[in-house]
Formats: C-alpha cells, sequence, structure tokens
C-alpha cells in the first residue's frame, strides 16, 4: 500500500501553490504555506479563503468543512516549520537556481523519510533532482492552472526516483480528487510539450500580422473547440512561464521549431505578464479584457 501523506509544505505562494494548498486542506491534509514575500502569502491566504466562500455558497461545499479546511492552513516565511511535513510540494517561479537554492535549503530541515515534489512546468526532474539530498524521494507533480477546477495532475518520474514515490505522490493525486498521468522526464514533460508551442505558434500568427487577437482566439474556440483562446490562455498561465517553458524546449531539443517568438520575449521584458500584471495580449484594467495590438 502507498505511503499516506497527511502533512505537508507549500512553497510558493502565488497562483499554483495558493491552489494546491487550498485543494489538500479541502482533502483533510494539513498544509504549512510558505514564500518569501509575505504580500503574495496574504493574497493567498485571502483568495483561499473567498474560493471557499464560493464553495459553501454554490452547496459544492458545507460552512463547517470549510471553517476545518481553514484551520488546517497555517503560512509564514520562515522555512523553519517544515519539521514535520510527510512532502514539500515546491511551486516557486520557473527558475531552476531558485528551485536549486531551496532544495538545499530544505534538506537539513525535514524528515529525512519526508518526499519533496516540484510543481515544475518544464525543467528537468532529474536534474532538479540532482540538487537535492534525496533523488530517489523526488520527482514531479505537475499541477494545472487553476489548480481547484482542473482534474489533471502530471506525474513525472525522474531516472533516480523510486518505486514508492511514484506510488505515494499517485495515491495523492487521487486523494485530492485528481486523475493521474505519468510521463516521462522530457523537455516539456506531455502536456507542456504540445501545448506551449501551439501558444508559441499562436503568438507568431499575430507577430506576422495573420490575424488579430480576436481573430486568433476565436478561431482556436471555435474552429478547434478550445474553451480559451491561445491567447487568453497564455495570458492565464502566465507570459513569464510560457517563455520559460518555450527557453527549456528549444535548449532541451537544440530545434528551430521552439524558438520563442520576438513578441513573447518583449511583452516579458516589458513586465506585461497577462493576468497576474494586468496586461499580456489582453489588458485587464477594465470590466472586460480589451485586447492589445501586437504593434
Ligand atoms: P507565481 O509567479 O504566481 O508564483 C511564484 C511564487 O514563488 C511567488 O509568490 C514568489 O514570491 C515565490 N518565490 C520566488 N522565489 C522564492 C523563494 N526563494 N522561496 C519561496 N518562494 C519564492 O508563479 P506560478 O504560476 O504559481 O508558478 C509556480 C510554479 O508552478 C512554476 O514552476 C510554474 O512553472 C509552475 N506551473 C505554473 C502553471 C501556470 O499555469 N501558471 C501551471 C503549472 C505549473
Amino acid at each position: 500500500m502507498a505511503r499516506s501523506i497527511r502533512t505537508i509544505a507549500v512553497i510558493g505562494a502565488g497562483q499554483m501553490g495558493a491552489g494546491i494548498a487550498q485543494v489538500a486542506i479541502v482533502a483533510g491534509l494539513r498544509v504549512y504555506l510558505t514564500d518569501t514575500d509575505e504580500k503574495r502569502i496574504a493574497t493567498a491566504l485571502d483568495a483561499i479563503g473567498r474560493n471557499l466562500d464560493r464553495q459553501v455558497a454554490k452547496t459544492t461545499l458545507d460552512a463547517a468543512a470549510k471553517f476545518e479546511a481553514i484551520g488546517r492552513i497555517s503560512a509564514g516565511s520562515s522555512l523553519d516549520g517544515l519539521g514535520d511535513v510527510d512532502l514539500v510540494i515546491e511551486a516557486v517561479t520557473e527558475d531552476e537556481a531558485v528551485k536549486a537554492s531551496i532544495y538545499t535549503a530544505i534538506g537539513p530541515k525535514i524528515r529525512t523519510d519526508a518526499l519533496i515534489a516540484t510543481n515544475t512546468s518544464s525543467i528537468p526532474i532529474s536534474r532538479l533532482a540532482a540538487a537535492t539530498d534525496r533523488p530517489a524521494q523526488f520527482m514531479g507533480m505537475h499541477f494545472m492552472n487553476p489548480v481547484p477546477t482542473m482534474d489533471l495532475v502530471e506525474l513525472i518520474r525522474g531516472k533516480a526516483t523510486a518505486p514508492e514515490t511514484v506510488d505515494a505522490i499517485r495515491a495523492l493525486a487521487i486523494a485530492l480528487g485528481k486523475t493521474p498521468v505519468v510521463s516521462e522526464d522530457f523537455p516539456g514533460f506531455l502536456i507542456n510539450r504540445v501545448l506551449i508551442p501551439m501558444i508559441n505558434e499562436a503568438i507568431f500568427a499575430l507577430h506576422d500580422g495573420v490575424g488579430d487577437v480576436v481573430a486568433i482566439d476565436t478561431a482556436l474556440k471555435l474552429g478547434a473547440r478550445h474553451p480559451m483562446g491561445p491567447l487568453e490562455l497564455a495570458d492565464f498561465i502566465g507570459l513569464d512561464t510560457c517563455l520559460a517553458i518555450m527557453r527549456v524546449l528549444e535548449a532541451g531539443f537544440g530545434e528551430a521549431k521552439y524558438r520563442p517568438c520576438p513578441l513573447l520575449i518583449a511583452r516579458v521584458e516589458a513586465g506585461w505578464l497577462g493576468r497576474k500584471t494586468g496586461r499580456g495580449f489582453y489588458d485587464y484594467s477594465g470590466a472586460t479584457p480589451v485586447p492589445i495590438p501586437a504593434r
């Protein structure tokens, strides 16, 4: 039987970390949520509270269960609260050096039998594992955005990941109400190898003037039954994350087809990262998003 995970720490209180913490407390786990940025922690706790209130209003969660769930989360900027966790889920910025520095910092602070999972969208798991003191107890647990509503969790085995680690993380994914798929440790894994080049190609189409923002998003929504257009989706994911994933694909495969579109690079350099900064391919400052022309 897979080892049971009851207490976790989530490092990174951004959009993904907050969502992971939310589904975990609702599923009955104890969660310590941590981030170097106190403001992100406050925003995450606020968002979790509001999301659970919405679930209560929709009667998908009862008020007592919400109260108990909120009682299972604690948060802070210190990494000292990790001593008792069964698992750390790292969900910080998509930057290998930042992730590696966290693994170095947490190794001595967590139990020797504790597992570490990374929510990375694209960084090779075996390489990240080498930065930990426990490669056999390390793997990818890639949640989709928004975590509370998306059913899939992609599980990525590193070269050194032990079968027991995969079993425990798969059982956790199921306990969180998710459907796991296992993919191998290739650049971009499974989802993002397909999804992010599609988004990048849509940005090239905008850059080349093949169509405007609305035409491109409408084409994919109505022509391919995508629930969101690729540019809307890019804004939703975060343009910095999309660019980081393209760079991983480009470096990992060395093929020109993975070259990030200059327009994506330009938007990221301008700090237009999508919804989280209020601008990307759309402007989110008003009541409804307004498309921003390519130039
Ligand atoms: P985000 O920018 O919303 O949040 C990242 C958080 O990490 C920030 O709150 C930041 O303060 C924190 N952080 C940075 N350095 C830190 C450190 N040293 N210690 C503690 N916290 C630190 O990003 P996100 O969209 O939540 O992405 C987080 C991870 O999840 C990335 O690896 C990303 O690739 C992955 N991911 C993102 C999506 C998506 O759609 N956004 C989907 C799946 C996976």
